[in-house]
Formats: structure tokens, sequence, C-alpha cells
């Protein structure tokens, strides 16, 4: 899945603190490693992206990334890695 940072961050409406913790409840998954291909940094905040693929722009995932991912620039295209498990940010069926 190809896909890109999105600025305008707003945080879950669900209660949850973080997006963090909202990814891991939605995943029932620990937050580990950043999901960019060959980074494999520890992450440390709940990216949101948007899939390259996808027409409809305002479909945005959260994803666990690191800090220098995170800041990848808006208009720069990135490949994550299969195991990614991206959650629509909309979701909050497991909060
Ligand atoms: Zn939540
Ligand atoms: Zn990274």
């Amino acid at each position: 899945m190809k896909v890109k940072n999105i600025t305008g961050y707003r945080p879950p409406s669900c209660g949850c603190d973080s997006c963090e913790e909202h990814w891991e409840k939605a995943t029932n998954s620990t937050f580990t490693t950043c999901v960019r291909k060959r980074c494999g940094n520890s992450a440390t905040v709940g990216g949101h992206v948007i899939n390259y693929q996808g027409n409809s722009s305002n479909v945005s995932y959260i994803v666990p990334l690191c800090n220098t991912c995170n800041s990848i620039p808006t208009d720069e295209y990135y490949d994550i890695n299969s195991w990614a498990l991206p959650i629509l940010s909309t979701d909050t069926r497991a909060c």
C-alpha cells in the first residue's frame, strides 16, 4: 500500500487519549515498529495517511509511524509494510 501523510490532525472524537491508543484498540495490537518500508524505527506517533490508490482523498487511516516518517512532506508518497494494519481514522467500533 502506498500512502502519503496528511496534515490537519484531529484527535479521535471517540474518547481515546491519543491516536496510538485508538490504533491499539482497533487492531488489538501493540504499537511497536514504524510501518514505513525499510524504516524499522520504533513507532512514536499515530500518523494520519491517505491511500495513494484511493480516489476519495477524504478517507484517512491511522498507522504507527516514527517521528521521521511522520514528518515526510505531504506531497511525497511512500510504501508501508503489508503487516501495517492501517485502520480507518473514523473506525470507533473498538473504542
Ligand atoms: Zn478511539
Ligand atoms: Zn519510520
